[in-house]
């Protein structure tokens, strides 16, 4: 029998750059946490002020394949435009679950005009599809009415899977769970989990403390703090999550069973080859069709970056 480390690892994002510029905390992959279940990617970005004019999310059309695009906004308002001619505005509390398959595109902005709110705060997350469905049919949905449920002191809004016999509309491919945690000021709950499932949680506004619960629980030592910015990952074998926080906080909770096996994630691509990879970059660079067109997006395509000189290989 192995020996688990109960206590959650915290991890650090690492700041990036996308699109116009927009400063984001790459919260996975990381080096060493490439996936929570099939969750692959999380960026958390903002608050951002974006009342000045020129300023907000203008991320011009790119394509994807292989996985699904999760859109979550703490705050703000986010106009998506996609390649089967979806054009959806999502607010917080709604999903915007995109299906790459084998290929779309989409742009993300803020909208123009004087309705939007001032701030801009939320998350991205990619959702890596099973090897058998990676070329899929694209598609696209959005979900206004989710089901939220009161646990202790918190609100929870289960935005995939299921939670306290509340499950999710949204669609995914393999069994997960995503939560939107909301807890009053000095507020503290204890979530079940499902042991076969690893966890991550971030935090929105402020310092909050994470531990797990359960049969592999150390008991007794002080729960590890995060902040935003910080991601704790949570292994399998727990059957709780406990947060706190001093203060209003939001979180985030992503969780999975272990995919289980390596992926090649380049750019907006996620495949389990090296050609698949460059087959969906000619694809784009070509406009061949695979991925269609954006239309309404002021603003040129985004071109895809070379692809780099050594072989990629699935991490
Ligand atoms: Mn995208």
């Amino acid at each position: 029998m192995s020996i688990i480390d109960p206590d959650p690892e915290i991890l650090e994002a690492r700041k990036s750059l996308i699109g116009d510029g927009t400063e984001v905390r790459r919260l996975l992959p990381q080096r060493v946490l490439r996936t929570i279940g099939a969750w692959c990617f999380l960026d958390h970005y903002g608050p951002d002020d974006v009342s000045p004019p020129g300023t907000g999310m203008q991320v011009a059309p790119h394509p994807h394949t292989g996985l699904q695009t999760a859109t979550w906004l703490f705050d703000g308002l986010v106009l998506h435009r996609d390649s089967l001619g979806n054009e959806q505005l999502i607010r917080p509390g709604q999903l915007n679950l995109m299906t790459s398959g084998r290929g779309i595109a989409h742009s993300e902005e803020s909208p123009l005009g004087g309705a939007a709110p001032s701030l801009l705060h939320g998350v991205q997350l990619w959702i890596a599809l099973p090897r058998e469905r990676q070329f899929t049919e694209p598609g696209f949905a959005h979900y206004e009415d989710l089901p939220t449920v009161s646990v202790g002191e918190a609100r929870v809004t289960v935005v995939v899977g299921e939670l306290e016999g509340q499950r999710s509309p949204a669609a995914t491919h393999t069994p997960l769970v995503g939560l939107e945690v909301t807890l009053p000021a000095g507020g503290s709950v204890t979530l079940a989990t499902r042991a076969d499932f690893e966890y991550g949680v971030m935090c929105a506004d402020g310092p909050a403390t994470v531990a797990a619960g359960g049969a592999a629980a150390s008991g007794g030592a002080a729960a590890p703090g995060i902040e935003p910015g910080m991601i704790a990952h949570l292994r399998t074998g727990s059957n709780s999550i406990a947060l706190s926080a001093a203060g209003p906080n939001r979180f985030f909770v992503i969780g999975g069973l272990p995919l289980g096996e390596r992926l090649i994630m380049w750019w907006n691509f996620v495949a389990r080859t090296a050609d698949e990879i460059a087959a969906a970059r000619d694809s784009w660079m070509t406009g061949d069709g695979r991925f269609g067109e954006v239309h309404g997006y002021h603003g040129d395509p985004l071109p895809a970056p070379p692809l780099p000189a050594g072989t990629l290989i699935p991490r």
